[in-house]
């Protein structure tokens, strides 16, 4: 299993020179299954790319589209993904159903007049959509030989993070963005925790860690955590690798360099997440 970040930037897309090295592409992530599945999850403007390395190699039949939720910065890249306009694909498309909306009712509106030229039921892929209507995954939804599972997290609005196992070999990712640690209930913690551990400790864990901790007590609320968090939550949960994603949009390459330089002091190994950024487990 492979993991291919495609947009590690926050809130907002950014072109600009001094942004370029860790990227300005909002969240978008692949995930490549041994056995040729593909797996997205969130539709920022990262996914344009992802969308490329899809269509460089051998498509296939049916991806699985996973959204975290709505908020623009993790849907605004889905009308520009090229993937949609050729025939023969079928995208699945798993949400948690909350505030009595799933990705069925909210992700046709980006693409409705008069906000794009094309509809989404005149697009030659199709849809499927699935709706999750728990908070937590009693039972793995089996997607060819992946299994998903996922559970609510803090977020205004409401978010929802995702696990991915590889049942052939074992190799397992959870995907955390847009969580706020330091606002969640013991309940909320135990549950995520528990989306980590079971059935096994991650082999990968990315998560939001928008802030540092001195900067946390300005944005408490608005939904995002400190890379300290991720640091407690990734030894808690006894991952293999850390990845700090969902970079503040004002955070230049050198504020960041200087976040990454002190995260592994804290855990050697951890990293930055950076557009193109390429994991094998
Ligand atoms: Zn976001
Ligand atoms: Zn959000």
């Amino acid at each position: 299993m492979k993991i291919i970040l495609g947009g590690v930037r926050g809130t907002s897309c950014i072109a600009q020179a001094d942004y370029m090295k860790y990227g300005g592409e909002t969240t978008s992530v692949l995930v490549e299954g041994d056995a040729g599945e593909r797996v997205i999850i969130d539709a920022g403007t990262g996914i344009r790319q992802l969308g490329r390395r899809i269509e460089a190699g051998k498509v296939p039949p049916s991806i699985l589209l996973l959204v975290t939720h709505y908020h623009l910065d993790h849907i605004m890249g889905l009308p520009s993904l090229s993937l949609l306009y050729r025939g023969g694909v079928k995208f699945r498309v798993g949400s948690v159903r909350r505030n009595n909306q799933s990705a069925r009712d909210v992700l046709p509106q980006i693409m409705a007049q008069p906000f794009w030229p094309v509809q989404m039921e005149d697009l030659q892929s199709s849809f499927e959509f699935i709706d999750w209507p728990t908070e937590l995954s009693v039972r793995p939804y089996a997607f060819q030989n992946l299994e998903i599972r996922w559970c609510s997290v803090r977020h205004p609005g409401g978010c929802t993070a995702y696990r991915i196992d590889e049942r052939s070999t074992g190799k397992s990712f959870v995907f955390a963005t847009d969580f706020e640690w330091g606002q969640s209930t013991p309940a909320e913690k135990q549950m995520f925790i528990q989306l980590c551990r079971e059935p096994g400790p991650p082999g990968l864990l990315v998560l939001d860690g928008q802030y540092t901790r001195a900067q946390y007590p300005q944005f408490t609320g608005w939904g995002h955590s400190a890379w300290e968090d991720c640091v407690g939550i990734a030894r808690e949960a006894r991952a293999r690798l850390l990845v700090v994603t969902h970079h503040a949009p004002q955070n230049t390459d050198n504020r960041l360099e200087m976040i990454e330089s002190e995260l592994v002091q804290e855990m050697p190994d951890a990293k930055l997440g950076r557009d193109g950024m390429e994991i094998a487990l």
